[in-house]
């Protein structure tokens, strides 16, 4: 499926020189947005996952949909503060500014097969903290799936090793 047509670029926000991929028109698009999630899902299949993980906001909008058709949890990594229990931390820079993901302690057991899900890899600074957490955790970074790859921003360096999915490359 052509998934582009249903991507929004939008100049200069959140700020000037961003040329920001909104997937929100995907979203609207039933079909499309099905038909995304059905293909990380199928790429999840062989893989023997134990739980999807996501980073807030969009990897919630994402990973939830690919864990409910995989029949296995859903574990959120948050912005600090944000999450109620005994989390874990790491510092991390992204794209456009710096900040702390977090994720419970209990989140994942040692050995779990976790697929990350996010719906956007730019500098590869979000993925590359998430992935830092399931570690800690004892998490086995199984693949790593994406909606859209910002291929100019090189974020791939950060993820030699892992397997890696990206249904859209700009
Ligand atoms: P990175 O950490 O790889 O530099 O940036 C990726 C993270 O920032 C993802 O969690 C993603 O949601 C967000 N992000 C950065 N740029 C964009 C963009 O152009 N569009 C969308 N939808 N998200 C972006």
């Amino acid at each position: 499926m052509d998934y582009k047509q249903h991507i929004a670029i939008v100049e200069d926000w959140p700020k000037e020189g961003i040329r920001f991929k909104d997937i929100t028109p995907l979203m609207d698009n039933g079909k499309a947005f099905k038909s995304a999630v059905d293909e990380i899902v199928e790429y999840s299949r062989d893989k023997e996952i134990d739980i999807i993980v996501g980073p807030e906001a969009r990897g919630f909008i994402v990973g939830c949909p690919v864990s409910y058709a995989l029949e296995i949890g859903f574990a959120p990594v948050r912005k600090e503060g944000k999450l109620p229990r005994e989390t874990i931390k790491v510092d991390y820079g992204l794209e456009y500014g710096k900040d702390v993901l977090t994720i419970h302690k209990d989140a994942i057991k040692p050995g779990q097969r976790v697929l990350i899900v996010d719906d956007l890899l730019a500098t590869g600074g979000t993925i590359e903290a998430t992935i830092n957490l399931v570690e800690q955790l004892g998490g086995v970074v199984a693949g790593c799936a994406f909606l859209v790859e910002l291929t100019y921003l090189d974020g791939r360096d950060k993820l030699d090793g892992y397997d890696v999915l990206t249904l859209m490359q700009y």
